[in-house]
């Protein structure tokens, strides 16, 4: 197996069985996403809808059937459209505008729904996405979303505050886990909680311990970029 496989492998291999291991693939060549494909990686998460996503979806051919293409990165209003045909969930919907703008969109793209997680903007920070870290901001989105008839909430996606020391991310992560719990109070219906995105290279293993079942794993996996 390459070394990236073997990475991806032994990462896998540590994490509980439901937690589910994105490989980040931002900046990744096509051939290394093979190797994270042919390891058996089945979550590819992408930044940059265009030109990158478009380009390595285009070349990798057959093998993108057999991964779920996840957008990580924010998405333009202006990308939506190139966006929707290659990514099966979008992870960071930040607004009902956004989420407004996405469902305009769905059917064009020749999809009936598309599955979309709520970025949670965890730390407050300027330089971020994401809705505000409070209940009422999350009820708003859930309700917001609940309305729109091709997308289907799924959970929520937060990156937290890149520090040095993961322990620094608990906090961050915590309190997403304890929106994620609330907002099951405010989806209709069946389901719509049931994705907790969280955690990378230096913190997955703190997000997990803190609830993650989706973490987003790059330079663990790729190497140094
Ligand atoms: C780049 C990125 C990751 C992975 O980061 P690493 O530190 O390389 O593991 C995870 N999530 C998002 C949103 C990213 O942009």
């Amino acid at each position: 197996m390459s070394e990236i496989g073997e990475r991806f492998a032994e990462i896998k291999e540590s994490l509980p069985d439901d937690v589910q291991l994105v490989a980040a693939t931002k900046s990744r060549s096509v051939d290394e996403i093979k190797e994270v494909v042919e390891a058996g990686a089945k979550y590819i998460g992408e930044n940059y809808t265009h030109p990158e996503a478009t380009e390595k979806y285009e070349k990798l051919g057959k093998l993108r059937e057999e991964v779920n293409w996840e957008l990580i990165g924010h998405l333009q209003k202006n990308d939506i459209n190139k966006a929707l045909p290659i990514f099966d969930r979008i992870q960071t919907v930040e607004s009902v505008s956004k989420a407004k703008h996405i469902d305009k969109r769905v059917e064009k793209a020749g999809k009936a729904i598309v599955p979309v997680l709520i970025e949670v903007n965890s730390g407050r920070e300027e330089s971020k996405y994401g809705i505000e870290p409070t209940k009422s901001a999350l009820e708003e989105m859930i309700r917001g979303v609940g309305q729109l008839e091709h997308l289907r909430l799924q959970g929520l996606m937060t990156m937290g505050p890149y520090r040095g020391d993961p322990e620094d991310a608990r906090p961050y992560f915590r309190v997403t886990r304890e929106l994620f719990e609330a907002g099951k109070d405010y989806v209709e219906g069946d389901g719509g909680m049931e994705v907790l995105s969280m955690g990378m290279t230096n913190s997955y293993r703190v997000a997990v311990e803190e609830g993650a079942n989706m973490v987003r794993v790059g330079t663990g996996i790729f190497g140094p970029r």
